[in-house]
């Protein structure tokens, strides 16, 4: 669940409130970003991959609010940690060229045989 918009961050891109399929966010006047909606946030990290400062944390719980703290994610490297895992930004090593495992043979069953 998205926890954290980093106001010392934040460059007011506005990317986070256009990518969030829930419209999660709303702007203030000056283009801050907030979180507006919590409860719809789906956990899907977009806007956290997305931003291009690292400057939101969505937690990986996803039923329960938790209380996070800025400094300790930045102290972590949690902040934007995510991001950095696919391998989006400048310098990085995206996720999808060095993963070579069949996505799709671990999350279904082995087909049943066909009759004939
Ligand atoms: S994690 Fe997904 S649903 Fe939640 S605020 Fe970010 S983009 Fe929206
Ligand atoms: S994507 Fe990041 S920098 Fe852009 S408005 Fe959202 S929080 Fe701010």
């Amino acid at each position: 669940m998205i926890e954290l918009v980093s106001e010392d961050r934040c460059i007011t891109c506005g990317l986070c409130v256009k990518v969030c399929p829930t419209f999660v966010f709303d702007q203030d006047d000056n283009g801050l970003p907030f979180i507006a909606r919590q409860e719809d946030c789906q956990t899907c990290f977009v806007c956290e991959a997305h931003c291009p400062v690292d400057a939101l944390y969505v937690s990986p719980f996803a039923d329960e609010q938790v209380d996070v703290d800025e400094d300790e994610l930045i102290a972590s490297g949690a902040l934007g940690s995510w991001r950095a895992t696919i391998g989006w930004g400048p310098g990085r090593t995206r996720l999808a060229s060095v993963d070579t495992t069949e996505f799709i043979n671990r999350i279904l069953p082995p087909r049943p045989p066909r009759s004939t």
